[in-house]
């Protein structure tokens, strides 16, 4: 995807801090932190969020969970960790490639929504 910001990370066009990357799956850190520590885990290839999630590309999608779960190993959230995947505009997504966020590192509030 041509004007993709996070295809362009995935490409290594835009340079990011890598936690973790393989052939497939890429997590680095969110360039404006909510918490201590605040990763993105994104598949390499373009799904452009939760709600083009399909039984085609459902593999890859669960890699991207269990890098969620290397990463919070690696970052050692021994303490807990929340994982968000905002979709769509009523969820404020902004980058339209799915992703997921990885909040620690602190005591997260309760609230969801
Ligand atoms: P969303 O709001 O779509 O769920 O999350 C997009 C996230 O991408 C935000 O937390 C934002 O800070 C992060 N982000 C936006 N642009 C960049 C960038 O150029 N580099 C990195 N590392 N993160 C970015
Ligand atoms: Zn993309």
């Amino acid at each position: 995807m041509e004007n993709c910001l996070f295809c362009k990370i995935a490409a290594g066009v835009i340079p990011s801090t890598k936690v973790y990357e393989d052939e497939t799956v890429l997590a680095f850190r969110d360039i404006a932190p909510q918490a201590p520590t605040h990763i993105l885990v994104i598949p390499k290839a373009h799904i452009s969020g939760m709600s083009e999630v399909s039984a085609e590309n459902a593999a890859l999608v669960a890699h991207c969970l269990e890098v969620v779960a290397l990463v919070a190993r690696q970052e050692n959230l021994t303490g807990g960790y929340r994982v968000v995947s905002n979709c769509g505009d009523d969820a404020g997504q902004t980058v339209h490639h799915l992703h997921f966020h990885i909040l620690g590192g602190r005591k997260l509030s309760l609230e969801m929504a």
